[in-house]
């Protein structure tokens, strides 16, 4: 098999890059580190190639056909050790950590798997900086500042673990078949380690019902007089819609309820 006679596999989200000036654009805007390239989908190699002529790269493809086609045309790449291709599933290889040493993710993803991946890109300690192509409507979600429509716990958890910036927006006539929506590159440079669980619970039911107040969707899981007491620290008033508060105020939050849960009963946990 070639490259010319592979046929696109909807099932695994098969959306060749092709335009060389996006593909250019990734490779500059690749954070200046030591650090390894991960690439998650290599597909038919358009990237791999880009990528191995600056750094070692480990990529991850799950399609056998196109692992075995990586395998022949990288085959220099693969002997000299500049690039390492692990067949599989690449959700199913992810312990803790995808690698064993500090890696920045560069990938044009597979974008039914798309915000998973990233979010377990931010929980991984080895991860350092994220520059991904998604579905433009992803990207937006992680890239979102407060007051934006989109902004939601997806920005506050990107946002709070480092800093995002959409770097190009693609159209589907960058890629082989084109999907049927538009695209954008963004970039993730991590600063911290990835807030606790029980942070991320609180955005959860935060934004659960977007339209609502934000005290609404909190009164599910927090007693009322323990929430008004919190907004009234925070000075936030009791008609603010969930995407209307930053990120540092979402801390606050986490931090004014966990403190006041210590002295008052929360509901439906029995404590
Ligand atoms: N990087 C190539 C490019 O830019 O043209 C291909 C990108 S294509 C959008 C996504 C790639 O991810 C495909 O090669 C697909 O086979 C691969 N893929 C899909 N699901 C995967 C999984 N669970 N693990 C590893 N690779 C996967």
């Amino acid at each position: 098999m070639n490259k010319e006679s592979v046929v696109a596999k909807k099932k695994f989200g098969q959306n060749f890059l092709k335009d060389q000036s996006v593909l250019r654009k990734i490779v500059e805007s690749m954070p200046k580190n030591d650090n390894k390239v991960v690439e998650i989908g290599p597909g038919l190699g358009d990237l791999t190639k880009f990528l191995v002529d600056v750094k070692s790269v480990e990529a991850f493809e799950v399609d056998t056909d196109l692992c075995k086609l990586l395998q022949n045309n990288f085959k220099k790449e693969i002997d000299t050790k500049r690039l390492h291709l692990h067949c599989g599933d690449v959700l199913q290889a992810w312990k803790s950590s995808l690698v064993d040493e500090p890696y920045d993710l560069v990938a044009n993803l597979p974008y039914y798997i798309a915000t998973n991946i990233i979010l377990k890109a931010l929980a991984d300690p080895m991860c350092k900086n994220i520059l991904v192509m998604v579905q433009l409507e992803v990207a937006e979600k992680f890239c979102a500042t407060s007051g934006q429509k989109v902004f939601g716990s997806l920005s506050v958890i990107s946002q709070s673990i480092g800093t995002t910036n959409i770097v190009l927006a693609v159209p589907p006539t960058a890629f082989d078949p084109q999907p049927k929506v538009d695209s954008a590159v963004f970039l993730i440079e991590k600063t911290a380690d990835r807030s606790d669980k029980d942070f991320e619970d609180l955005l959860r039911v935060a934004f659960t019902q977007p339209r609502k107040t934000l005290i609404k969707n909190l009164s599910a899981k927090y007693e009322k007089t323990v929430l008004q007491e919190a907004f009234l620290d925070l000075e936030l008033a009791l008609t603010i819609r969930p995407h209307q508060v930053s990120t540092q105020d979402y801390h606050q939050l986490y931090k004014i309820t966990r403190s006041l849960d210590g002295r008052r009963n929360t509901r439906g946990t029995g404590n």
